[in-house]
């Protein structure tokens, strides 16, 4: 009779158990900002990095407002994106701006360059490996600099939370 229950019990465990595990996924994507809680910390180039994969990432905008991403290891330094592959999109939804990237000197480049203005949507996708689940990351891009860590504020590592942030002025 017991073991008759746990055989009926069986079923429920395990589709408990792939349910928990749905939920964490969707935890993750739903939730991608959750991770900015932790402790900022900038990039060997002084840009922002995003911790939502592993290997985690540095983007940063260069002169030219094209996008660099650099995959870290655990202890910040730089690793090879391998088979990493990332698109973007950003700028007015009405016209976005599509960002394909390729490699270039261990980095991730973008082919376009941001559209104009200085605080700009995007929205990067991630596949650490070809076979991963993509993972988003929506972040402002806002190109104003930080008086205070004097780094742009996109990649302000001053221990305030982004949702703080007014600098509208300019
Ligand atoms: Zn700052």
């Amino acid at each position: 009779m017991k073991l008759r229950n746990l055989l009926m019990l069986l079923p429920t465990l395990l589709s408990l158990s792939v349910f928990s595990l749905a939920d964490e996924n969707q935890v993750i994507d739903a939730h991608g900002h959750e991770h900015e809680h932790e402790e900022k910390i900038a990039g060997p180039n002084g840009g922002r990095v995003v911790t939502s994969v592993k290997p985690h990432y540095e983007l940063l905008v260069l002169e030219d407002r094209r996008l660099k991403i650099t995959f870290l290891s655990d202890e910040g330094a730089v690793v090879a994106p391998n088979a990493a592959t990332v698109v973007g999109t950003g700028g007015d939804r009405s016209k976005p701006t599509r960002f394909v990237f390729t490699e270039k000197d261990g980095s991730l480049i973008s082919d376009a360059a941001l559209p104009e203005g200085n605080e700009i949507p995007l929205i990067l996708q991630v596949k650490v490996t070809p076979d991963a689940k993509s993972v988003a990351e929506r972040i402002t891009m806002n190109l104003a600099t930080c008086e205070k860590c004097k780094h742009p504020e996109y990649a302000c590592v001053c221990a305030h939370d982004d949702h703080d942030h007014d600098h509208k002025k300019g």
